[in-house]
């Protein structure tokens, strides 16, 4: 450290400015803690085309959001215009004739959600806390050090080492640096983790039929398949494939490629009229052991990561940003010893069984659908038909997508 760079000392501080990092900073926005959120990449900026990334933000997260961003009405300004409001889902297994239908009236809501680049909305929560005074965001900043004092003393600090030299103190420790995070490794937290041996392949089309505002889902052998709508018109997809298939279907020419998904997606959107360049990201599922010790924190995917066929990865984060902010800021309120494991272990409570049974039932679905056997497909598609005529059970499932 060099002479002038003092330590700084902060309550909070957050590693990682992904979608849940951002989303507890600005859930401690309006607090009496001092925060610091350090992230290692610049923020891409906003293109003119939709960007590839996207995420399904369904109800809680996004009147969360609104909440937060209450004082810089980020949510009125023109990124929010690039938030694509969704009030229908249709599921549908091309295997057979079963399909299930949601729909935003029949459940009483204005929208199931929205969907949005996740750089857009990354910009959105930066603002709030850009404006938030006990707010410090340092990026581009590399972790250097990290040293976190394994002890039940809850008076000891976190001390990280940043690449400009600077060093803070902490009396929280936050991992909120995803699925490889440094801090779960740090504080020597055991994690499973299992590939699905399959990449998810993501680009943005456009479609004869357009997208009606509705999330499309089709379940395939092969795997799952998602059209999400885009504000622009065009559908955000994500499509599970094997490795081998996905790498096939990265080197098509464009013409064959959007031949293939209308075929593949049974032309429900219609004829695929153009296509952006595509990605791939490696699909896998993991689950830390423990998302708490003494003065540290997990959150997002550095505790939990999921298959991303219902679109729930980064909801599931951000009901944990809401539970941990609200557990710590309770605890800080009454006087008690807000950062001690018996406080930690109530967030920890109240969200690793939540999360665990969505890692299952996404792991479940997958295999599920992936079942060739002609009597397995078939039950499956009855028991789509039945489970969308049975209004009471099909809202409890959609209302646990929703997060109320
Ligand atoms: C193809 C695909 C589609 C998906 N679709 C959806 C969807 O529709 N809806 C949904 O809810 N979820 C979806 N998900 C899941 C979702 O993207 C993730 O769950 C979510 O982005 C996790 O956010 P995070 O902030 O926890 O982690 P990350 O997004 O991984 O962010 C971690 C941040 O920490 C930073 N960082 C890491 N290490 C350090 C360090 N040492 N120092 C400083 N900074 C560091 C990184 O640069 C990064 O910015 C999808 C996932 C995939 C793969």
């Amino acid at each position: 450290m060099t002479q002038h760079q003092a330590q700084r000392d902060f309550d909070i501080v957050i590693v990682g400015g992904g979608i849940v990092g951002l989303s507890f900073a600005c859930e401690l926005a309006a607090s009496d803690f001092t925060v610091a959120v350090v992230e290692r990449n610049e923020l891409k900026a906003v293109g003119e085309e939709p960007d590839c990334r996207v995420s399904a933000i369904n109800r809680f997260a996004l009147q969360r959001f609104k909440q937060s961003g209450k004082q810089t009405k980020v949510w009125q300004s023109a990124l929010a215009k690039r938030a694509c409001v969704f009030d229908k889902m249709f599921v549908w297994d091309q295997t057979g004739a079963g399909q299930i239908q949601f729909d935003s009236v029949e459940l009483g809501v204005a929208e199931l959600g929205v969907i949005i680049e996740n750089n857009v909305l990354q910009h959105m929560l930066l603002e709030t806390v850009k404006a938030a005074d006990n707010i410090s965001y340092l990026c581009p900043e590399e972790i250097v050090e990290l040293a976190y004092p394994q002890t039940t003393d809850e008076s000891a600090v976190s001390v990280i080492t940043l690449s400009s030299g600077e060093q803070l103190s902490a009396k929280l420790l936050v991992g909120a640096d995803g699925a490889n995070s440094k801090v779960r490794e740090i504080a020597s937290i055991q994690r499973t983790q299992q590939s699905y041996q399959q990449q998810g392949l993501v680009c943005n089309v456009a479609t004869s039929e357009g997208h009606q505002h509705t999330a499309w889902q089709c379940f395939m052998p092969t795997g799952p398949l998602a059209f999400l709508p885009l504000y622009n018109g065009y559908s955000s997809i994500v499509w599970s494939l094997d490795e081998g298939l996905a790498q096939d279907y990265l080197a098509l020419d464009d013409d064959a490629f959007k031949h293939v998904l209308a075929q593949q997606s049974e032309f429900k959107l219609g004829e695929i009229t153009d296509v952006s360049q595509r990605f791939l990201f490696p699909l896998a599922h993991g689950h830390a052991t423990d998302y708490v010790k003494p003065g540290l924190a997990l959150i997002g995917d550095a505790a939990h990561s999921i298959h991303p066929l219902a679109g729930q990865g980064a909801n599931l984060g951000i009901a944990d940003a809401v539970a941990l902010a609200d557990v710590i800021s309770s605890a800080k309120k009454a006087g008690r010893q807000w950062n001690a494991l018996h406080t930690l272990s109530k967030y920890q409570r109240q969200r690793k069984g939540a999360n665990k049974v969505m890692e299952m039932s996404m792991t479940g679905f997958k295999e599920l659908f992936g079942q060739e056997n002609t009597l397995i497909a078939e039950m499956r598609n009855a028991g789509l038909m039945i489970v969308d005529h049975l209004p009471g059970l099909k809202y409890r499932i959609i209302k646990q997508a929703l997060g109320v």
